[in-house]
């Protein structure tokens, strides 16, 4: 098949970017990414690109969604892993290979009902989608290994760090709306240790419901 070409050859492209982590290689290479995208941009889905998926958002470009799981993963076995900005839903679909459980918030009701019924029909049971401003994310009882945000915010949200669990490792797009650096956060106990990473461009991060 086309795709499953385009497929790999998106992976070997990823490997020359620099993209070393084999769980998460072998995540993308099983993810069907062409079923997240209009059937007329399907031949474009595989390229390096970020693609237009309605209400003036878009998928991630493939090294930023390879680049943000392999900073969350960090080698480690991930049971729990929260996503803000599902979009389309092809990262939770990449995350849902990588690990156990993976909720993923998305602000857009339209977007919402879309990506889950994409992560429904190629089995991904392990995902669940929400209708949600993700900014607003708390809890007292679940904490998550890795959190990503999809995207951009001008600075982190204060109670997302607060819902990693120990040694947990939020990713998070931080800068002004046309520019910013992939931001790590780690837990560390009651210390949140940030680093910058590469320089990115997502859609921003905006408050509310639609
Ligand atoms: N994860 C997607 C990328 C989606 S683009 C992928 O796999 O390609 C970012 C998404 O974040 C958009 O759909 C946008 O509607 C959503 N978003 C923006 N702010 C949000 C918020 N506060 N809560 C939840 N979703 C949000």
């Amino acid at each position: 098949m086309a795709s499953e070409r385009t497929r790999l050859r998106m992976i070997a492209r990823l490997r020359e970017q620099g993209i070393s982590d084999e769980v998460v290689l072998s995540a993308m290479a099983a993810v069907p990414r062409h079923l997240f995208v209009d059937e007329a941009l399907a031949s474009r889905s595989y390229e390096d690109t970020a693609l237009p998926i309605g209400f003036g958002q878009t998928i991630s470009q493939p090294y930023v969604v390879a680049r943000s799981c392999e900073l969350a993963r960090a080698g480690r076995t991930l049971s729990l892993v929260l996503e803000i900005g599902a979009g389309c839903g092809y990262q939770a679909a990449v995350l849902g290979r990588i690990a156990k459980e993976v909720y993923t918030i998305e602000r857009i009701g339209a977007l919402a009902a879309k990506a889950r019924q994409t992560l429904s029909s190629i089995g991904a049971n392990n995902v669940k989608v929400r209708n949600a401003d993700g900014q607003e994310a708390t809890s007292n009882v679940v904490q998550f290994d890795a959190i990503i945000v999809a995207a951009g915010a001008a600075a982190i949200p204060p109670n997302l760090p607060q819902l990693l669990a120990e040694q947990g490792r939020l990713i998070i797009p931080v800068g002004t709306t046309d520019r910013q650096r992939l931001t790590l956060v780690t837990r560390s106990g009651d210390q949140f240790v940030q680093q910058a990473y590469d320089e990115v461009v997502f859609v921003p991060l905006k408050s509310g419901q639609e």
